[in-house]
């Protein structure tokens, strides 16, 4: 392993990489660091999150940077403003001895003229989000023609959340001569496209799936019936007194309604979401840093890049759509050395995508009991008086009042003092649990021989690289009126196309509604085929329940 001063980097950044307690290069800093100071040719790097992607970058910008000027070289692109004013100060923390070097951070939300006073002043390094930095460039405040580096961070999210013609717009304007670097988890068809339009002779760099944080996470869930979750997520929260973490949810809406319901049940937390305003948002992250909001109930993309680096918990309050997702939400814990439990409340109906999300991170996840209401009041005064034993009296300079009280007391035995102090801090928390259900749920696999010679093997041209996974070929049956209700046996999701195993009777039904359909913006190439399916346990679904969006199949919603 190479030292950070092994890959060239001056002193004043070996003095705040010691300051910020980085040891050693990640494998995508090392690879990076190294490339970037040597070469002048594009870069584009895929690794995932947590691994360290800012300073890969910000490293080699900062110690080629020329100093004791004012004219713009490098300017940093990422999808949202949370994560903008994060790589600001991320770089400005790197910078801390490097004398002279300005970073400014230009995001929408803000106010732009407050933006637009620090950029005459005159920077080096600009963090910007697309549609703020175009809007700039628009009223001629960004000028890009002399720029040396441009950084695409997080480019795949970028380009899913349509900042696709911003981009496009930005990119335009810079030089010939500038060196792109190109960060992003995946290599998607669009990020591709970008790289083949806009970068000369790239160099990749791909680091697999290594998050500096990923060993260190614990992957837990628990099955509940849907109605069940929200108790669910409370009696968890109950039991884990300590948790300081993000709770994912899938849109804006349920996110401030779950935050809703929590403060109201009294717990430490707040939203953050795309309608939230940008004074409230800055408001809540300082405060969540701070630790006085425990839980920051978050949507993906609000959450997006977020580092606060020592959370105990990701909870996923449902499954995100794409296996690629949990892979970004459960990268915010386990961070810098630390260990983390990544938690998901699950129903029945999504047992299977536990075992594709295990194969996707090449991990086990731990089936949990939801603890009873008894467990969580046992759990909450077991930890109460753990804080008890560890409470030091002898310093304090309290007896003045003890003394008094203590001979006031004097009649009450020492046992029945116990329960009443014990009764006196938990009897909200006793009464709310008192005759509280079971709330775990079993999944209902069915047996895989019975009725299996009634099924036919189809297989269609929609496979995993797309995201097509079993909640899609799900909507897809269900999207068309005639095919609704029919059951699908086994199913084997491949890379580039998918085998499932329909009722004999309706196969024929299924090809000809589907065959030359459009579903998520693909014709359909759908056959009988001869293949085996390969997974060993059928379920039966009622199709109808639960799936509402019909006819017009599968769209990505928009969370933000
Ligand atoms: P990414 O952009 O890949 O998601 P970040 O750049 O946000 O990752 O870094 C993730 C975390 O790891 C941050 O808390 C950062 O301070 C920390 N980190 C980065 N590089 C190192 C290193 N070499 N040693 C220790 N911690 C590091
Ligand atoms: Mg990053």
């Amino acid at each position: 392993m190479t030292t950070f001063k092994e890959l060239g980097l001056n002193s004043e950044i070996m003095k705040s990489l010691s300051d910020l307690g980085f040891l050693e290069p990640s494998p995508v800093q090392e690879k990076a660091i190294t490339f970037i100071l040597k070469s002048k040719k594009d870069l584009i790097a895929l690794a995932q999150t947590g691994t360290g992607k800012t300073a890969a970058f910000g490293l080699p910008i900062l110690n080629q940077i020329k100093t004791g000027r004012k004219d713009l070289q490098a300017i940093i692109i990422c999808p949202t403003r949370e994560l903008c004013i994060q790589i600001s100060e991320d770089i400005k923390k790197l910078a801390k001895y490097s004398k002279g070097i300005i970073t400014t951070a230009v995001y929408g939300g803000e106010r732009i003229d407050i933006q637009i006073r620090a950029l005459r002043k005159g920077t080096n390094i600009v963090v910007g989000t697309p549609g703020r930095v175009h809007d700039l460039i628009r009223r001629k405040i960004l000028k890009l023609q002399n720029i040396r580096w441009l950084v695409l961070d997080e480019a795949d999210e970028m380009l899913d959340m349509g900042f696709k013609d911003d981009l496009d717009a930005i990119l335009e304007e810079t030089p010939k001569t500038r060196q792109t670097l190109l960060f992003s988890a995946t290599m998607s068809k669009s990020v591709n496209a970008i790289a083949r339009k806009y970068m000369g002779d790239a160099e990749e760099i791909s680091i697999g799936e290594k998050n500096i944080g990923a060993e260190k996470v614990t992957h837990e869930y628990f099955m509940v019936h849907p109605r069940d979750r929200f108790e669910a997520l409370k009696r968890i929260l109950d039991y884990l007194p300590g948790v300081y973490g993000i709770l994912f949810c899938r849109t804006r809406r349920e996110t401030g309604e779950i935050a809703d319901k929590l403060k109201e049940a009294n717990y430490d937390t707040e939203a953050l979401h795309g309608d939230i305003s940008q004074n409230m948002r800055t408001n809540i992250m300082d405060r969540f840093k701070r630790k006085q909001v425990r839980l920051l109930v978050a949507t993906d993309v609000a959450a997006r890049g977020i580092d606060v680096s020592d959370l105990s918990h990701v909870i996923n309050y449902n499954l995100p759509d794409q296996n690629g997702a949990y892979i970004h939400r459960s990268g915010r814990t386990g961070r810098a050395q630390k260990s983390g439990i990544s938690i998901s409340i699950i129903t029945p109906r999504e047992v299977r995508r536990i075992g594709e999300l295990e194969g996707t991170i090449g991990k086990k996840f731990e089936l949990k009991k939801v603890p009873s209401g008894k467990d969580v009041c046992l759990k909450q005064i077991d930890n109460f008086l753990e804080e008890i034993e560890k409470t030091d009296i002898k310093n304090t300079n309290n007896e003045q009042y003890f003394k008094n009280f203590i001979e006031r007391l004097k009649k009450i035995n020492k046992e029945d003092l116990i329960k009443i102090f014990l009764t006196h801090k938990f009897n909200h928390f006793m009464d709310v649990y008192k005759n509280t259900q079971d709330l775990n749920a079993t999944a209902k696999i069915f047996n895989t021989r019975s009725g299996e010679e009634n099924h036919v093997s189809l297989k269609i041209n929609f496979g995993k690289k797309e995201g097509f996974d079993i909640k899609g070929l799900f909507a897809l049956i269900n999207s068309d009126r005639k095919l609704k209700g029919i059951e699908i046996g086994r199913i084997n999701l491949k890379l580039e196309n998918s085998i499932f195993s329909v009722e004999k009777s309706r196969a024929d039904d299924v090809v000809k509604q589907l065959q030359g359909a459009i579903f998520r913006g693909k014709k359909i190439d759908i056959k009988k085929s001869n293949e085996t399916v390969g997974f060993h346990e059928r379920r039966r679904e009622n199709q109808s329940r639960g799936f509402k969006r019909k006819r017009k199949g599968f769209k990505r919603r928009s969370n933000i």
